[in-house]
């Protein structure tokens, strides 16, 4: 029976080694980590992560071909492959701060592999690395090996918070890197192995390693990039009157362009995109690259400046000042159908609407009080007005609170930002916020997801992104 070992059993580790799992009965699969609270929680019924459709498939193969476990080196030094899916976060201090990808949990992890392997091992990269990261990778194993073999692949992973089981199931491409010998291609086919038991031949796609490293953080860039083109555009869309749904339909039809990733938001989130398209960026520099690094900087310089912009247009239209005024936060999550709040838009809204010293009551159905709580109080390394904040009361007048519901978070508010696209927000009985709200009552949306006619009718002064402003 071949032996696979996640070590992260993070967003990425647990639901991609469950998918596995899942579709190949014969290979047994340990997910690991350093975290007793993750690994606790995975096999406990109350998964750590919120991800649609992932209860049912970790409910059909845990403890059949699934486990999660804390002994990291007992698991390591059987398996055959070993899938590393460890953090990789911006590194806040010393060379390369602000930009470079911190790549300590994966050393770590790589000497750990180094000192407990007793046989030949196919390691895996799943994070997302920066290119060349493999080289450093061989170097660590490979020194001091005795006698052991290590071939390592870069196997990036595409899926999406939120839809994370459907994108595993059924995903637009796996991509797999190796080294172009003959033991590199064998274990580029070992791992083929495993992903053709449910993805189809045509699917799968094998580069040299650097290929695929580098083809993680590329993808990363260029769906960031078009979510900040239509943040572009909606700016300019406000000013003239165009709007900007009508813009990206128009756009989106275009073949060469497609429709898809066209939405204008607040602004993008996530625990992926800044951080990748930043490592791209200290990538290009430290190659002599700095046109090309400045390009890719403009990506993030209009995210920064949607929010930004997003939090003037709530001051401006609310007669320029939020003091002391109530404002119904609906939404904290990065996105729908997932409670991670990482690089959230949400974040640097409520800093920004908590400097004019709004009050704020935020509802996310996903999303608990300590982890909100966490995220504004958090001291960012490019956040110089930090806030403090009182104690979070569920009911109380305190500058944040969290409510159950949205008819909580809106009850005598002056506005409601729509932060994250949950369906809920569609079709809630805006006519009874209206009548719990003080006036004249604002809705500013974010996400452009509510019927801004029927709000108007109704009585709401509403500004919805990129759309010509109320009358
Ligand atoms: P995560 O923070 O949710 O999980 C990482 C896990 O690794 C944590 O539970 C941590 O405790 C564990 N860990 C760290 N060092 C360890 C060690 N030495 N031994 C054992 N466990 C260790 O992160 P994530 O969102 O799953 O992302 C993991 C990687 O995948 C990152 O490189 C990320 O960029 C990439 N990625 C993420 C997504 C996403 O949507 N979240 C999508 C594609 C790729």
């Amino acid at each position: 029976m071949v032996k696979i070992c996640c070590i992260g059993a993070g967003y990425v580790g647990g639901p991609t080694m469950a998918v596995i799992a899942l579709h190949c009965p014969s290979i047994e699969v340990v997910v690991v980590d350093i975290s007793v609270t993750r690994i606790s929680a995975w096999n406990s019924d109350q998964l750590p992560i919120y991800e649609p459709g992932l209860n049912e498939v970790v409910k059909q193969c845990k403890g059949r071909n699934l486990f999660f476990s804390t002994d990291i080196e007992k698991h390591v030094s059987e398996a055959d492959i070993i899938f590393v899916s460890v953090n990789t976060p911006t590194k806040t201090r010393g060379l390369g701060a602000g930009k470079a990808a911190d790549l300590t949990y994966w050393e770590s992890a790589a000497r750990m592999i180094a000192d407990v392997s007793k046989s030949n091992k196919i390691v895996v990269e799943k994070s997302t690395v920066p290119v060349k990261t493999a080289e450093a990778i061989e170097r660590i194993l490979t020194h001091n090996s005795k006698g052991i073999k290590y071939q390592i692949l870069s196997n990036p992973e595409f899926l999406a918070e939120g839809t994370a089981i459907q994108d595993l199931f059924k995903p637009d491409r796996v991509l797999i890197g190796g080294r172009e010998t003959p033991d590199g291609l064998k274990a580029i086919q070992a791992l083929k192995d495993v992903y053709a038991h449910w993805v189809p031949e045509d699917r799968i796609i094998t580069t040299n390693l650097w290929s695929a490293e580098l083809s993680k953080l590329a993808a990363n860039a260029f769906l960031a990039q078009r979510i900040s083109s239509v943040n572009a555009m909606s700016a300019l869309c406000e000013a003239t009157g165009a709007d900007v749904s009508q813009v990206s339909h128009a756009v989106g039809k275009d073949s060469r362009i497609g429709p898809k990733f066209l939405n204008a938001s607040v602004g993008f989130g996530g625990s992926c995109f800044q951080k990748d398209i930043l490592n791209l960026v200290y990538i290009c520099e430290c190659n002599g690259l700095a046109e090309v690094a400045n390009y890719w900087k403009q990506v993030i310089k209009v995210n920064d400046y949607q929010k930004n912009r997003f939090v003037n247009r709530v001051v401006s239209s609310m007669f320029n000042t939020v003091s002391g005024k109530k404002i119904g936060i609906m939404g904290f999550a990065f996105k729908k159908d997932t409670g991670d709040t990482r690089e959230t838009p949400a974040i640097d809204v409520c800093k920004g609407l908590l400097g004019d010293k709004a009050r704020l009551s935020i509802y996310d159905p996903q999303v608990t009080a300590d982890q909100i709580q966490r995220d504004l109080t958090m001291n960012k390394f490019d956040w110089d007005h930090p806030i403090h904040l009182q104690p979070m009361s569920p009911t109380g007048v305190k500058q944040v609170s969290i409510a159950w519901d949205a008819y909580e978070a809106s009850k005598d508010a002056h506005a409601l930002c729509i932060l994250t696209e949950w369906d809920e927000f569609k079709t809630l009985d805006y006519r009874r916020i209206f009548d719990n709200m003080q006036k004249p009552a604002f809705v500013f949306d974010g996400r452009n997801v509510v019927n801004v006619e029927m709000l108007r009718d109704i009585g709401f002064i509403v500004y919805s992104i990129g759309k010509p402003l109320d009358p």
